[in-house]
């Protein structure tokens, strides 16, 4: 080595140390204008998988860059339940299993839909559920009980929610024939999709197309998620002031609960579908982050191959299994793509997602990591 290329290689290395320290307290230089949520809900890994194995087009998982793994435990319990997690995700609180908004104390938490409302944010949350099922309503409720949907849909209306699709029209009926819907400034639409032309700047936007659940995919539920967040997206981006969508597909939890495979298949190609979908917009935009995960993982469901390995492994043959009905407490994965996504990879608690969101939406956040105890 000659003096020339030494004095060259340390000035190469005191250039990378330079840009490596960054500037102090200024560890996000990417912020996006949007964040669109999604969660499979009991999507685990091998679920995850199913679209390389049983889809026939490239999986839209692999355009993730970043990849990171979130532990799911509630305050109490190793294994959560699908409310403490979305309160885990909301709120950056970790509370016990059925608190949907609330604090170990009961007590309400503010969550990201309040917090970026309250920044001029335009916000959504759609479902395969019901619009007041545990990891939707984990945006917009604060109750003590996750069973209590009909509180939960009238924190729904009183909410700063801006969109809403899925089902749950029976908690919202008053039996004194009030439109509460009218009373709250909302528009609603109970037959279908359709995208929302002109939109009357007082009023907020829902879809609710069954009187419960949503229909499962083998019942006929065709392209709901994606176009539901389709018309979310275009809805929600008409302002310059940004958005904050959640995204759930719901039944995935439900086939694994169920150790149905052919349920489990058809919802994670449809979650995918949407998936498909946000990322195109996302793309085109430039300047949204999307983030896919999961609250849980239900079913301990695995694509084992068939066979046994003592008589004899048929290693070219998936034979999908369950090992149990109820959620497990393995780690969820977590793909984020776009503008901040490098923030989202490595191993972190569901509550971190919270921090690292409003982190990104809110310049004022100064890393607000809340101490939570985990389990
Ligand atoms: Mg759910
Ligand atoms: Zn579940």
């Amino acid at each position: 080595m000659n003096r020339y290329t030494f004095v060259f290689q340390a000035l190469l290395l005191v250039a990378w140390s330079i840009s490596a320290m960054g500037t102090p307290g200024d560890s996000v230089k990417e912020r996006p204008l949007n964040i669109i949520l999604m969660i499979g809900d009991g999507m685990g890994v091998s679920q995850l998988s199913i679209p390389y194995y049983f889809s026939n087009h490239e999986p839209v998982f692999s355009r993730f860059k970043h990849i990171g793994l979130a532990g799911t435990s509630s305050a109490t319990h190793p294994v959560t339940q699908s409310s403490a997690a979305a309160t885990a995700i909301s709120t950056g609180v970790k509370t016990y299993n059925p608190a949907l908004g609330v604090g170990p104390d009961t007590l309400p938490r503010r969550n990201i839909v309040e917090i970026v409302s309250d920044l001029g944010y335009q916000t959504g949350v759609i479902a395969t559920s019901s619009v007041t099922d545990a990891t939707p309503a984990g945006f917009y409720a604060h109750v003590p009980d996750r069973y209590m949907h009909r509180e939960i849909a009238m924190d729904l209306l009183e909410s700063e929610i801006d969109f809403f699709a899925g089902g749950g029209l029976k908690y919202f009926i008053d039996t004194t024939g009030r439109d509460l819907f009218r009373e709250h400034g909302m528009t609603v639409n109970f037959s279908k999709l359709q995208k929302i032309e002109d939109r009357d700047p007082e009023l907020r936007y829902g879809f609710l197309l069954a009187m419960d659940r949503m229909p499962a995919m083998l019942e006929g539920r065709g392209d709901f998620l994606a176009d539901a967040s389709e018309i979310a997206m275009d809805f929600l981006s008409r302002k310059d002031s940004g958005f904050f969508l959640m995204v759930e597909g719901s039944q995935v939890d439900w086939a694994g609960h169920g150790n149905n495979t052919d349920y489990m298949i058809t919802e994670m190609n449809d979650f995918e579908e949407a998936v498909k979908r946000v990322l195109e917009f996302a793309e085109q935009d430039g300047n949204t982050l999307v983030i896919v995960t999961a609250d849980h993982e239900t079913g301990g469901f695995t694509l084992a191959a068939a066979g046994d390995y003592q008589t004899g492994t048929d290693y070219g043959t998936i034979e999908p299994s369950f090992a149990t009905t109820n959620h497990s407490a393995a780690l969820v994965p977590v793909l984020a793509y776009g503008r901040g996504a490098e923030n989202f990879a490595g191993f972190y608690e569901n509550t971190d997602l919270f921090c690292k969101m409003v982190e990104l939406l809110d310049p004022n956040q100064k890393a607000s990591r809340l101490t939570v105890p985990a389990y």
